[in-house]
Order: C-alpha cells, then structure tokens, then sequence
C-alpha cells in the first residue's frame, strides 16, 4: 500500500496545546512529532465536525485527535478506514454496557415468551433512526429478490400517489411519514417494510378498479406501519441474533438480512394484525371521503385472480379468512358516501400511467414459467 504523507496538528485532549506533526498513512496511521509519536488502527480513527478544507479525527480510545487540511490525505483517509463516519452512542464503554444489557434482556424476552412476543415487546423501542437504516436494506433486498424490478415514477402519477399518501397519512397516527414506491411487477401484492416504506407491485394498480381500491390499500398498508407490524416481524424473522447486530449497529451486509428480506415477502402477518390494519385503513379511506368497502371488493378480487393459478396457496395460506375479512371491512365502512370518490378520474388516470407503458404488450400467462409470485401480503 502507498504511503501518503501530510503534516498536521495533534492534541492530546488534556491541554489545549497544538502540537505540529507529520501524518504519515500506510496500513495504519503514524503521527509523528517532537514529543508525540502514535501508530493508529484506522479502525479506530472517527472524523469529527469541522469546516473543510479543515479535518479533525478523534481516537475512539482515549481523548487525543488530530486536525490537518490537506483534500487529497482526506480523501485517501475515508477510502481506507471503513468506520470514520461511524457515530457511537456514547463511547466504548457505554456501548459495551448497551450490547450486555440488550443480549440480556433479548435472551431473557426470548426465552421467557418466545420470539414472536418478545418482538411484540421490542419493536416499538426501536429508534426511529435505526428503523429508517433498516428499512433502507430491507427495501433494498427485496427489490434484489424480486429480480430488480424496475421504479415507476411518471411525474404525474407520482404527484397523485404523493398527494393521496399525503391526504391518507394525514389523519392516521403513523410513527413516521410513509414513503411509497411502485415497481413494475406481475404481482398484486403491497408491502410495508420498517421506517415507513410501502412497495407497491405495479399489478396491483392493473387489478384496482378505482381510486378508492388503491386508496384501501395503501392505507391498509399505513395501518401495518401505524402498529409497526414490519418491525415486528423484522424482529421475529432475524431472532436473537439481529437483536444484538441492532444493538452493535452493524446491519449492512448481515446474512440476517437476506432471511428477513424473504420473510417479508414470503410471511403473513396474524389475523389479529390484518384485522387491525383493515379497520384503520377503512376509517382513513372514511375521512378522506372516499368508499372504504373498495377495500374488500380489491381483496376479493385478487384472491379470485390468485386461486385460478397454480400456486395459489400461498395466498390462501396467509389470508385464511378472507370471506369473514371482506364481510368486516364492509360492516365497518357502512354507506357508500356521495361523491366522485378519493380522487378525481383524471387522477386515477395518472395514477395508473405511473409505470411506463411496455413497447410490446403481451399478455401475461398464468403457467409462464419466469413468473415467481412472492406470496402476496396484503
Ligand atoms: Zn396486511
């Protein structure tokens, strides 16, 4: 590895004595001076605020820093130390008494209720930050699973999908604003991941008849966030184990991830929770003064469309009840209002040119053999 050399300033965090040194950076960084001499672990080094061309590095042991201004040392700098830009809560020390407290208690909760209960337990605990890094990778592997899918984003279906999300999440109490993307997919199917995302599956704007179907499902899927199910059930999918990587903050690249990204797709959520999420999205729908029964004509239709496939199970399996689902929702939404519904027709028709149209359009076949549906979670 090339050596690169700078000179800089060194303090040893007792006394505000500035110290000249020379920088030297190979596998490690050498600070050197009349009466200072370091060999640091770049694992070790942490950049700390200040005004550029100015950069100052800490030593996440002990109290001594450095400062230079040199952009070309920086930038060889952030290239080789892969936790520079890592923010510890409170030093070493407070991080280990975290990580021993949180092994405890989520060995214990596990141990004692089991992991579905004690993710009941945790998952309203976990920060905001960390949910929103979290939903970022989670998002990230399912769109990798479900072979990259490509993002519809046509200007003026987006403006339509923003404004309803807007005018829906307005009157939910949602821990966070929801972000939904739409990806071109043959699938119905609408998931809500931790930090507020909702990924909508392009066939599922193909198969809703009215703004006020779409509506009752994306506001089902705000009812999921609202209870933070997707939490939860990240929680229960990644176990003990993804407890504590939470804990250490270290979650880019875990194995964990891929198990949870297939369990996001792949897994329902309880009765309890569809149940839940359905009677929130009709009262949303409500207010917004849209026809919230929409919701269980949308269900029962892709149920139908599902059931003529082979693999229908899968469905099925997740939305036992859907007959009794349909039946509730339509007790709960009562008279249909009078009105155009959610949204206007011209904007239903945007909503649904937000993924661009395929050059060549071909029907889809039910036995097509490139088609994997992920189990569909509504
Ligand atoms: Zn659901």
């Amino acid at each position: 590895m090339e050596a690169i050399t700078t000179t800089g300033t060194f303090f040893d965090g007792l006394s505000a004595r500035p110290r000249p040194v020379t920088l030297r950076l190979t596998f490690q960084l050498e600070v050197s001076g009349e009466d200072v001499s370091r060999d640091w672990s770049l694992l070790d080094l942490r950049a700390a605020n200040a005004a550029p061309p100015l950069m100052r590095i800490n030593h996440a042991q002990g109290s001594e820093s450095i400062e230079f201004s040199d952009a070309a040392f920086a930038e060889a700098l952030k290239a080789r130390c892969p936790d520079l830009n890592r923010t510890e809560s409170g030093g070493g020390l407070t991080r280990l008494v975290l990580w021993s407290i949180a092994a405890g208690v989520s060995v214990l909760l596990t141990a004692v209720y089991g992991v579905p209960a004690a993710s009941n337990l945790l998952a309203p605990l976990v920060p905001q930050a960390i949910e929103a890094q979290l939903g970022r990778s989670v998002d990230a592997q399912i769109v990798g699973l479900l072979d990259d899918p490509p993002l519809c984003n046509d200007p003026g279906g987006r403006a339509v999908l923003d404004r309803l999300t807007a005018r829906l999440a307005e009157s939910m109490a949602l821990p966070t604003t929801p972000q939904v993307s739409v990806r071109q997919h043959k699938v119905a199917n609408a998931l809500a991941l931790p930090g507020g995302r909702v990924i909508l599956l392009s066939d599922i704007l193909a198969k809703a008849k009215s703004g006020d179907e779409l509506a009752g499902i994306l506001a089902h899927e705000f009812g999921h966030i609202a209870a933070r199910d997707p939490m939860r059930s990240v929680i229960t999918a990644g176990g003990t184990s993804f407890l504590l990587s939470l804990v250490l903050g270290d979650l880019t690249g875990s194995t964990v991830l891929v198990t949870i990204g297939q369990a996001a797709i792949s897994a329902g959520y309880s009765r309890d929770a569809e149940r839940t999420a359905d009677a929130y999205a009709v009262a949303a729908v409500k207010r917004a003064g849209g026809d919230a029964a929409a919701l269980a004509a949308i269900l029962e239709r892709i149920t139908d469309a599902d059931d003529e496939k082979p693999d229908a199970t899968s469905f099925l399996r997740s939305h036992p009840v859907t007959a009794e689902r349909a039946a509730r929702i339509r007790s709960l939404a009562g008279e249909k209002p009078a009105g155009p519904g959610i949204l206007s027709e011209a904007e239903w028709q945007s909503l649904q040119g937000i993924c661009p149209k395929p050059a060549k359009p071909e029907k889809t076949k039910p036995d097509d053999k490139d088609t994997k549906p992920p189990t569909e979670k509504l």
